[in-house]
């Protein structure tokens, strides 16, 4: 099979390699329907993580797609299902997974698709994957919806519903701000927040394209070059942006709450005494994908959230060289393997 591969910064190629195959009866092989950027990837791609000196390895961990072949202890995926795939390896039953924490999963850690990190695991723009504990990893889309714009579901997408549900669950009337900046995220982001506090929610950004993106969402949008409201009970910092971090902190009442989602490859600076004054709940990691999976589904099932306003484009999977490694690839390009 062909699979895409992180050569080294600014440098993406189809090889030719084994197919893989079930291993144990737990697996489950998927082929990808439609695969799209995290928006990690890009940083990846641009040379700009830990990750340039380890090419060539197989790219890519945000997938739709059907399953091909199922291992005899599978009993909630079939062949034939189109699934959402988690980006995370994990066993779904170790305490950390049961406690929906599957990125830290005690049997496979940090194991993901699409980066070098605790073995190799292939990755989503390749024509096979191996997802193994299929059951929980995979999660079945219904026939009733498209599901090209999903493509994102198993990782970006899922970042907008866990930075902000479970925090403003109970809340009432939360006011959110989202801080947008690394590409698709704070997009996501800002259609779960507008969808969960209609009239409460704020998106800042200073790219137009984005801005734009945001406002056929329905969010508020304002310039962060405007300035920011100080009062939010809950900002979520997608800005990937030292300087712009600062302000998210800020931006926030006292005992309010700052979920972000990184990655902040060196060290940062941080007004420590200024968050001990007000009091902050700062939250920055990976995210844990699977358990938001199941009501970002029912979300979009039920026409409350919009992951096709978020997708800058859709591409045939030849061109995934071509558009990844250009000047402008767009937040966020699905490619489709099969038309
Ligand atoms: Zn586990």
């Amino acid at each position: 099979m062909r699979a895409l591969m992180f050569v080294g910064p600014g440098t993406l190629r189809f090889d030719d390699v084994d197919a893989p195959t079930i291993v144990q009866p737990t697996d489950a092989l998927v082929r990808p329907i439609a695969a799209t950027t995290c928006d990690l990837d890009h940083h990846v791609i641009g040379g700009k993580t830990p990750f340039s000196g380890f090419g060539p390895f197989p790219l890519g961990h945000e997938c739709v797609g059907k399953v091909v072949e199922v291992g005899p202890d599978c009993a909630g995926v079939a062949v034939g299902d189109v699934v959402g795939v988690a980006w995370h390896i994990a066993c779904g039953t170790c305490a950390e997974c049961r406690r929906d924490h599957p990125a830290r999963c005690l049997r496979h850690g940090d194991a993901q698709y699409g980066l070098p990190v605790n073995g190799h695991w292939g990755g989503t723009f390749s024509e096979l994957i191996r997802v193994p504990f299929a059951d929980y990893n995979l999660l079945k889309l219904p026939d009733t919806i498209n599901p090209v714009h999903l493509a994102s579901i198993g990782d970006n997408f899922a970042l907008g519903w866990e930075t902000v549900m479970p925090t403003v669950a109970g809340m009432a009337e939360p006011k959110i701000g989202v801080f947008g900046g690394t590409g698709s995220i704070g997009l996501y982001v800002a259609d779960v927040a507008q969808h969960l506090a209609p009239g409460h929610a704020i998106y800042y950004d200073d790219d137009p394209v984005r801005m734009a993106v945001a406002q056929q969402l329905g969010i508020e949008v304002r310039d962060l070059r405007d300035g920011y409201d100080t009062d939010h009970d809950l900002s979520v910092d997608t800005t990937c942006d030292p300087a712009k971090l600062n302000q998210v902190l800020g931006s926030v009442r006292p005992e309010g709450y700052v979920n972000s989602v990184g990655i902040y490859f060196a060290p940062v600076e941080i007004p420590l005494l200024s968050l001990y004054v007000r009091g902050v709940h700062f939250h920055n990691g990976k995210g844990q994908a699977r358990p938001a999976m199941t009501p970002i589904l029912a979300n979009v099932v039920n026409g409350k959230l919009h992951p096709e306003i978020v997708t800058s484009g859709v591409y045939p999977w030849e061109q995934i060289p071509e558009v990844l490694t250009s000047d402008n690839p767009g937040h966020k390009p699905i490619f489709t393997l099969d038309g």
